[in-house]
């Protein structure tokens, strides 16, 4: 025994619930290598290994090299034993309850090449066309799981017991079998034993059920004739149709009710479907077809006329946002539709998150939907699709849900707090959940503004906090926005009732900041600029009628400082200048000019046509401006330093949007039509404007439109660069001013290509760090993020 070497080795990370332990059982025992495994749960993996001494190592070494692509290791540690214990077998343990702090849940991962292969079989029967086929490295995980460790009786599978007799295998013996794909999987099932799908009509009246060939045929035939079809899938439930009709489109978007504009995501079943019409950088396709499918957001060539898609998809956008198929399901499907791209768009009425019961499915999708294909299949958690774009080589997350949740973000400090909740700002909300120095995003909730969506909160919320076998007294705080009227705020007053805990509101801006810092890992010592450029945002303090949305910053993560903003701008009505542009631009053009100079524009453009109630608005807007009489705050006139709202002006005065109907819809098709132009033909000189005079060049935009030999686009194309170096040039004065290499951008602004690389490469020029977003959202769906971390020093600094 002499030669034998014994080591225990405890692995943390995400290792469950994507074929690790297998993948450990079978790498120790290729080598020869007795002991046992053991799930530790949250805590991780524990190995004791025996053998000889030189495959002990090769272990190690293979055990990074070789791990199964979703699984992720933080930590790998190694202890020499010396019990004196010889180990005659090699064996998986059962799973001990954890009382660690690592959650080492996967997210849900898309079906792999093996499982497509087998249900293409025909010798494999059991799974001969059964699409919830899954192994150990594929299929649904958080939206299936109830908690932890992850085990199929605390999944919603525990409905489908493993099937004992099936010929050639059994899933029970697939399941027991170290040397098969399945050994251990949680959440597969065949034909014989698991879930299956029924097309119901929409009175609820199955239409064909138990034949799953005859089902996707009807289906198909429905899809093709024009009807939407709703479509339960892992997370959730889609809205299906055919791409290619502009009649089929808006149908979907007057059933949709509020939803005119707002672009629908596409499904497709390669890439070569798109490749001529789109461009795809490689990052793009990887994306595309990773484990985590999301839906890429990809530009169009100019000039291409053989569309096979609708301009009603995304209508006015250069993008639209695809992905790939991910589930049995959706292969199946093209199978029998043939290679065409479809509207895959989630199931849900405007602003109400999706239904998961399919009694419920029914009634919310009853006006929406011609059919409806349902599984059997509970779904625990609502997942969404996730939805990014990259910028070169960063990728911008929009919506991080399906394929990315429950991942977590490890903190570059440690932290001894147990626990704390962030509930995330109103708009494009998710919640987090800090457990020592990791954050655990929940997925997408959306707009807190009703009912629906706050229920959806907690239950994430509390879902995650279950998951982390948080106890409630090992919560220490709770954070939210430091706006005090938002629903999500006094949410969180009523959990730091119940819990007799503090609450610490953080600033909207600094919170973007601080997820900024986080991620890019800058130390507790250090201090960054941060240019934050979004739409909406509450400042700090007494003057709550000044919106942020422009800011330059000066960032710790005990503290922030500001150093410089976007011209304020009057926001006469408040909220309405958000939907109605014109109005934006008439309070600009009051609030700088005289009132005669101003007429003459109102004039000269016609805006009254382009107000909800045309001139007698326009009167109105004049009239509450002449009351105010230069005293403020007063009434219902808001100061804004918001990016988004001269973003929206431009977009007004160029002609592309008029009303906003979705969110950022005047700045993407500003956006859309910047990628049309050059930006060279515009003689405007960057040095002349500055963040404190930026409604000078609202008016040299003005003066342009007149000049007929200046295109629009090019216009677009200008303005982003103007505006993006007025914005690198005090962020650059003032890091050189005070000595700090750091200069970070966030917020929603920064998914503008234009303006994030013009940012970039300015600062690049200066010599000085770049800071920009690749894991959290750059827009509101990363701010619980940053809320829990300003909420970290909050807390340290009160002790
Ligand atoms: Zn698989
Ligand atoms: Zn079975």
């Amino acid at each position: 025994m002499s030669f034998l070497r014994t080591v225990e080795v405890n692995i943390v990370g995400i290792v469950q619930g994507c074929g690790f332990r297998p993948f450990l059982f079978n790498l120790a025992r290729s080598l020869n290598l007795k002991g046992f495994i053991l799930n530790r749960g949250n805590a991780g993996v524990r190995l004791i290994l025996q053998g000889e001494a030189k495959f002990i190592d090769q272990f190690l070494q293979d055990l990074k090299d070789k791990k199964p692509e979703i699984s992720y290791i933080e930590s790998i540690a190694v202890k020499e034993l010396n019990n004196g214990l010889l180990y005659e077998n090699l064996e998986i343990t059962p799973s001990e309850q954890g009382r660690g702090i690592s959650l080492t849940l996967p997210p849900d991962i898309a079906i792999c090449s093996d499982c497509i292969e087998d249900m293409n079989n025909r010798e494999l029967k059991k799974y001969y066309k059964y699409p919830f086929i899954a192994c150990a490295v594929c299929g649904p995980r958080f939206t299936t799981v109830k908690e932890l460790p992850y085990d199929r009786e605390r999944t919603t599978m525990i409905r489908f017991p493993f099937c004992q007799e099936a010929e050639p295998v059994s899933c029970i013996e697939e399941y027991s079998d170290f040397t098969n794909r399945r050994f251990h999987a949680q959440t597969f099932a065949c034909s014989i034993c698991g879930p299956e799908y029924t097309l119901y009509n929409k009175s609820k009246e199955p239409l064909i059920i138990d034949n799953i060939s005859k089902i996707l045929e009807e289906t198909s035939k429905q899809i093709l004739e024009g009807k939407i079809v709703a479509i339960k899938g892992i997370g959730g439930v889609h809205l299906v149709c055919l791409a290619e009709e502009d009649d089929i489109l808006i149908k979907l978007r007057t059933r949709k009710g509020k939803r005119k504009n707002k672009p629908f995501a596409l499904m497709i079943p390669n890439i070569d479907t798109i490749q001529n019409e789109f461009f795809i950088s490689q990052k793009e396709k990887d994306l595309l077809a990773s484990f985590r499918r999301p839906i890429v957001l990809l530009e169009r060539r100019k000039n291409y006329t053989d569309s096979k898609i609708s301009q009603q998809v995304a209508p006015g956008l250069s993008n639209v946002g695809f992905m790939l198929p991910y589930s049995g399901i959706h292969y199946l499907l093209f199978e029998k539709l043939g290679m065409i791209p479809l509207v895959y768009t989630s199931g849900n009425r405007s602003s109400i998150p999706m239904s998961l019961d399919n009694d419920e499915i029914f009634s919310q999708l009853d006006a929406l939907a011609d059919v409806f294909l349902l599984h059997n299949r509970p779904i625990y958690q609502r997942a969404d699709d996730s939805v990014l774009r990259i910028h070169d080589t960063k990728v911008k997350l929009i919506r991080r849900s399906r394929g990315y949740v429950p991942e977590y973000f490890s903190l570059p400090f440690d932290v001894e707090i147990p626990a704390a909740l962030a509930v995330g700002p109103e708009l494009a909300v998710t919640g987090a959940v800090l457990r020592k120095n990791r954050i655990f995003p929940t997925q997408h909730i959306g707009n807190v503004t009703h009912l629906e969506t706050y229920n959806f909160l907690n239950d994430a919320l509390f879902h995650m906090k279950r998951l982390l076998q948080i106890k409630d007294d090992e919560i220490r705080f709770i954070t939210c926005d430091a706006h005090p009227a938002f629903i999500t705020t006094k949410y969180a007053r009523e959990l730091s009732e119940k819990y007799n805990i503090p609450i610490f509101p953080i600033q909207h801006h600094y919170a973007h900041a601080l997820g900024l810092m986080a991620e890019n890992k800058i130390n507790v010592d250090e201090e960054i600029i941060a240019i934050t450029t979004d739409g909406v945002g509450y400042a700090e303090g007494k003057k709550i009628n000044s919106i942020w949305g422009g800011e330059i910053l000066r960032c710790s993560y005990w503290n922030y400082e500001k150093l410089n903003s976007l011209e304020p701008q009057p926001m006469i009505g408040g909220d309405r200048c958000t939907k109605y542009p014109a109005r934006m631009l008439a309070s600009i053009l009051l609030n700088k000019l005289n009132m005669e100079q101003a007429r003459k524009i109102f004039e000269h453009l016609n805006i009254e046509k382009d107000l909800e109630y045309g001139r007698d608005e326009l009167n109105t807007i004049i009239a509450l401006w002449e009351e105010a009489n230069g005293k403020f705050p007063y009434k219902d006139i808001p100061f804004t330093s918001s990016t988004g709202r001269i973003f929206d002006t431009v977009a007004y005065l160029l002609g592309v949007c008029k009303k906003k109907t979705y969110r950022g819809e005047p700045a993407m098709k500003l956006e859309a039509l910047a990628t049309q132009g050059c930006p060279e033909n515009v003689p405007f000189d960057p040095e002349k404007y500055y963040l404190r005079n930026a409604s000078d060049l609202i008016l040299d935009i003005i003066d342009l439109l007149n000049d007929k030999r200046i295109k629009r686009e090019d216009i677009a194309a200008k303005f982003q660069i103007v505006i993006a170096k007025m914005f690198a040039e005090v962020a650059i004065f003032e890091a050189r001013f005070k000595n700090i290499p750091y200069i970070g951008l966030t917020g929603g602004v920064a998914y503008n290509y234009s303006f994030s690389t013009t940012i970039r490469n300015e600062v690049k020029k200066a010599g000085l760090t770049f800071l920009e977003h690749d894991k959290i959202p750059p827009g509101d769906a990363g701010i619980s993020l940053g809320q829990l971390i300003g909420g970290i020093f909050k807390y340290n600094q009160e002790d």
